[in-house]
């Protein structure tokens, strides 16, 4: 078999045999096959798709490309849940001690910083002490006894993905469905979860820029997932602008302990109670609406903030930290230039302002300032006089200001009417079709 006529049969629009897709992967991660005939291929995918059976093949060759990890000695139904990518989604550190203290385990391994989308892991480590890299005797058992671990993922996990998303980075070849279904379903199908939650993001802060694009990722996920044995549901979710107030690490961390107390922002509250009863949902706690409720309990009675407290302590965390906002050595308030509402506020944007602060990695090896970051004082809606702070910027050095204070001037729209009222959540996709809300 020959790479060139994988790469010509896609070009010209030609469905490629299971033999093939397994022949590049197994070629690719292997290092037989150089990265130009493999960004050849990825490209004529994205021009001319892939159907149903040939991204079901690509996701398997992918997620047995490493070790395809084994939960079972975690008593009980396994949920995992993943996002899209999105700013200020400190979803997870949310979500997962709410289901954990419900009684269903959560073993999940999350990952970093990927662009202007924040990782939960940097999150994490923002945490003094907090370990990422567990040995994965100390992940099950931590799972298994106490409901909950997570950790960050091991390179072994899909290493074609690793590899291919490095190289979909820098060839413009991210934003195609079949290559994002194929890249996150690997990796949770070779992370061993019983079923997935997947909050599938669109708008100007996610790679599929409107709801009919997200929607089509979503229920290709579900279909896939279905088909290879694990219950999937997605939900999808606006991500205009940015998740909650706080972009950063520390400063989301302190954000996901106020939601967890019972406080916080509403649409952040919202997405994670809809992600958490979906999660009890398919593990086994009971019809929607009665894990709607539960959900809504573990917030209220402070078992799911215990939970994260647990969580800390089992993994090596100072967990005073969590009751102690972060300061950071600059701050620099950033000012409505004029009357008006707040219309829109671009969620790259302020993700990007983020990172010039000093929470994203120019490259591999830099290291992330725990204390940087951006607050937000208002969001789509709130009426604003010249002057009032619209958003706080920190950071560790202060040269990193004045771009950052750019970019987020840039990311706010001001205008005399107020924007009409946008939905947060617009669908849930599951094996019987889809709800929109
Ligand atoms: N997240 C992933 O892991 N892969 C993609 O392709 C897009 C988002």
């Amino acid at each position: 078999m020959l790479m060139y006529d994988i790469i010509n049969d896609k070009r010209f629009g030609r469905e490629l045999s299971d033999e093939q897709i397994a022949f590049f992967i197994k070629g690719y991660t292997a290092g037989d096959i150089p990265d130009y005939q493999a960004a050849a291929l990825l490209m004529a995918i994205c021009c001319n798709g892939m159907n149903r059976r040939e991204t079901t093949t690509l996701t398997m060759e992918m997620a047995r490309s490493g070790q395809m990890l084994d939960l079972s000695d975690i008593p009980g139904i396994k949920v995992d849940k993943h996002s899209t990518g999105g700013v200020g989604d400190k979803t997870s550190l949310i979500v997962g001690p709410i289901v954990a203290s419900c009684g269903v385990p959560v073993a999940k391994m999350s990952g970093r910083a990927l662009g202007f989308s924040g990782g939960t892991i940097d999150k994490l480590e923002s945490i003094p002490g907090f370990q990422t890299a567990l040995p994965f005797e100390k992940f099950i058992n931590l799972a298994g006894s106490t409901n909950i671990c997570l950790i960050s993922q091991t390179g072994d996990i899909a290493p074609a993905d690793k590899k291919l998303y490095a190289l979909r980075d820098v060839t413009a070849t991210v934003e195609c469905q079949p290559l994002i279904t194929s890249s996150i379903m690997s990796k949770k199908i070779a992370s061993g979860a019983d079923a997935i939650v997947l909050d599938v993001k669109f708008g100007r802060g996610a790679f599929m820029k409107t709801y009919e694009a997200g929607l089509e990722l979503a229920k290709g996920m579900v279909d896939l997932g279905e088909q290879v044995g694990r219950r999937t549901v997605a939900l999808v979710t606006s991500m205009d602008s940015p998740l909650g107030y706080e972009i950063g690490t520390a400063l989301e961390v302190q954000e996901a302990v106020e939601v967890l107390r019972g406080g916080g922002p509403e649409d952040l509250r919202q997405v994670c109670l809809e992600l958490a009863a979906n999660m009890l949902h398919l593990g086994g706690k009971g019809d929607i609406e009665s894990c709607r409720v539960l959900a809504r309990q573990a917030l209220e009675n402070n078992t799911a903030y215990m939970k994260l407290w647990q969580m800390v302590l089992n993994q090596g965390g100072d967990a005073t930290f969590l009751n102690e906002p972060p300061t950071s050595v600059f701050t620099k308030p950033v000012l409505a230039g004029q009357d008006g509402y707040v219309s829109s506020l671009d969620a790259e944007l302020c993700g990007t302002a983020s990172m010039h602060l000093g929470v994203g990695r120019a490259t591999k090896e830099d290291a992330i300032d725990h204390t940087a970051g951006v607050t937000l004082a208002v969001k789509p809606g709130d009426q604003v006089r010249k002057g009032d702070i619209l958003a706080e910027l920190h950071t560790s050095d202060a040269k990193k200001l004045a771009e950052a204070q750019q970019l987020i001037k840039d990311a706010f729209v001001i205008s005399e009417q107020p924007p009409a009222a946008k939905p947060l959540i617009l669908a849930r996709v599951t094996r019987d079709g889809v709800e929109e809300y």
